[in-house]
Parts: structure tokens; C-alpha cells; sequence
């Protein structure tokens, strides 16, 4: 059973490939994004918090975020098997799924990289935001989403390289082309552990 997550900037593909990911191999999507604009839309005391942040296109405090996922990766459904999309997205993040797995004796398998440049991020974002409306995808949010993308998600990067499972997908392309890639990437992997 997998356990993956993608580490990928805004736009990059993950709200596509990360279901059908998890669709592939029948685990559990888990996608933060998903979670907090849920809690906004129903006004719940999280997403009241995460609210006015999201909508700058900063990231949520690390202590809120690591509780929520926390919450949903100990449903007892969840394990052995799971794709996470959003998180985490600082080292502190990274420390505490680190801590979560050490605790339950699991690691993770993969880390799919979706490799994207800035400016097909930012075209693909334009045209998004057509249909999703999301207030975070206007341009100059997107812009900042960018950058604190760059000043604390890139670092995860070698973080997980360093670690061994950093598997770097190349983002740009047909969206089969881009899943058949990460199924490449990942079928040599051993998930039986
Ligand atoms: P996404 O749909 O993954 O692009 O996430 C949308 C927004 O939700 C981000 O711009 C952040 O404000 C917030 N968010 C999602 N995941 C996290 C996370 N792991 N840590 C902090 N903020 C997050």
C-alpha cells in the first residue's frame, strides 16, 4: 500500500495526479488545501484562523495545520496506505510527519517532486482562476504564494533527497503523460513494508 506525498508549487498538477493517484493504487487522499477551504466555507474555529491567511496566500501556522492533519491521519481507516497533497510544506511540518510515522513504525515511500516553471505556474494559474474563483489565485497572490513557496516549501526538496525518496516527476505535458510518469517513477518501489 502506497504512502506518498507531493511536494509541488501551487499549480503544478497536484489536485489532479494526487487523486487519481490515490485512486490507482485504492488509498486515502489527503489533501490540506481540501481540508482548510472546508473549514472556511463552514466556519469552523480552524478555518475562521485560517481564513484572512489563505486569502494573503501565506501559510497557516505549523501548529494548526500539524492537529488537523494529525486528526485525519489517525482516522483508523487511514493506514497502511495514503496520498498526502499540501503537506507538508515546511521543515517543521516535515519534522512532525517524521515524528507521526517514527511513532507508528511507517515511513513514507515517495515524495513526488512536480517539477513546473514559474511562468507556466502562472499561465495555468490565469486560466484557473476562471473557473475556480478561488480569491488566493488572482495574480498577485498567486505571485506571493510563489515566493513563500520558494522560501519555505523549496527546502524539503533536499531534505527529502537527503533521505533518499525524492522521486522528480516533470510537470509540463499531457496529464496522462504526467501520471504515467509518476506511475513509472513509483512502480519499481518496494510497498509491501
Ligand atoms: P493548496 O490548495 O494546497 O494550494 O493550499 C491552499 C492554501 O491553504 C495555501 O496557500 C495555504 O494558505 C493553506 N495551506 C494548505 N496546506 C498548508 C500547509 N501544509 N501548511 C500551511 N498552510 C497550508
Amino acid at each position: 500500500m502506497l504512502r506518498a506525498l507531493f511536494l509541488a508549487p501551487p499549480g503544478a498538477g497536484k489536485g489532479t495526479q494526487g487523486p487519481r493517484l490515490a485512486a490507482h493504487h485504492h488509498v486515502d487522499y489527503v489533501s490540506t488545501g481540501d481540508m482548510l477551504r472546508a473549514h472556511v466555507a463552514e466556519g469552523t474555529e480552524l478555518g475562521l484562523a485560517a481564513k484572512s491567511v489563505m486569502e494573503r496566500g501565506e501559510l497557516v501556522p505549523d501548529g494548526l495545520v500539524v492537529a488537523m492533519v494529525n486528526d485525519r491521519l489517525s482516522k483508523p481507516t487511514i493506514l497502511p496506505g495514503f496520498v498526502l497533497d499540501g503537506f507538508p510544506r515546511t521543515v517543521n511540518q516535515a519534522e512532525a510527519a517524521y515524528a507521526w510515522g517514527r511513532d507508528r513504525g511507517t515511513t513514507f515511500h515517495a515524495v513526488v517532486q512536480l517539477e513546473v516553471a514559474d511562468d507556466e505556474l502562472i499561465r495555468r494559474v490565469v486560466e484557473r482562476q476562471k473557473h475556480s474563483g478561488r480569491t488566493d489565485d488572482d495574480l498577485a497572490t498567486f505571485r506571493h504564494r510563489l515566493e513563500i513557496y520558494a522560501r519555505d516549501t523549496n527546502p524539503l526538496i533536499d531534505y527529502y533527497r537527503q533521505r533518499g525518496i525524492l522521486l522528480t516527476i516533470d510537470g509540463v505535458g499531457d496529464v496522462a503523460d504526467i501520471a504515467a510518469r509518476i506511475d513509472a517513477a513509483i512502480a519499481p518501489l518496494d510497498l509491501t513494508s
